[in-house]
């Protein structure tokens, strides 16, 4: 049952802590509010640029941002647009850590930084879900979007495996980056 009302629960978090639909959404909003903050990514003096797409991680970026925007009075913009000053990317744990093993197995550890939440002029405001998190989101709040046949990776197929006895390998990865960076969740 969700742990905080009892109703049945839509999604287990690897703790098993469950959560119905209601606090699902709920917890989505919260942690993205959460992630934009504590990583400084958005003032409000900026523009945001984001890539319109049918891709269900953008459909829930561009959800995420039309909400941050309200709530703290910001711009956003399609792109192409000259004038936004930041870009907001997809980016979510799965990419973010599958990029990270891929620089450090092809020994491109210059191009760490990168992976970061905030990098340059980019900023990921869905820097700490995971794509099953980012799915779930759309379904139940009826966003539309198309599922894309994506070629899985080998490293996301060893990910998926290692995640099976070893859960939170994604997260952790990407936490030992920040910590790195100092940039710790
Ligand atoms: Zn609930």
């Amino acid at each position: 049952m969700c742990k905080l009302c009892k109703e049945k629960p839509v999604y287990e978090f690897t703790n098993q802590r469950k959560l119905c639909k209601r606090c699902f959404i709920n917890y989505f909003y919260k942690k993205v509010l959460y992630t934009v903050r504590k990583f400084n990514m958005i003032s409000r003096e900026d523009i945001i640029g984001y890539r319109k797409s049918s891709d269900v991680k953008a459909v829930v970026l561009e959800e995420m941002l039309v909400f941050l925007s309200k709530k703290s009075n910001f711009k956003i913009t399609k792109l192409p647009d000259k004038k936004a000053n930041k870009i907001a990317e997809d980016s979510s744990l799965d990419s973010e850590s599958e990029e990270i093993i891929k620089s450090l197995i092809s020994g491109k550890e210059s191009d760490l930084k990168k992976y970061l939440p905030v990098e340059k002029n980019a900023i990921k405001p869905l820097y700490l879900f995971l794509d099953e998190e980012i799915s779930l989101f759309a379904r139940l709040k009826g966003l539309k979007f198309k599922l894309k046949e994506k070629k899985r990776s080998k490293i996301q197929d060893f990910e998926n495996e290692f995640e099976k006895n070893h859960p939170e390998v994604k997260r952790a990865i990407v936490n030992s980056l920040l910590k790195l960076y100092n940039k710790k969740e």
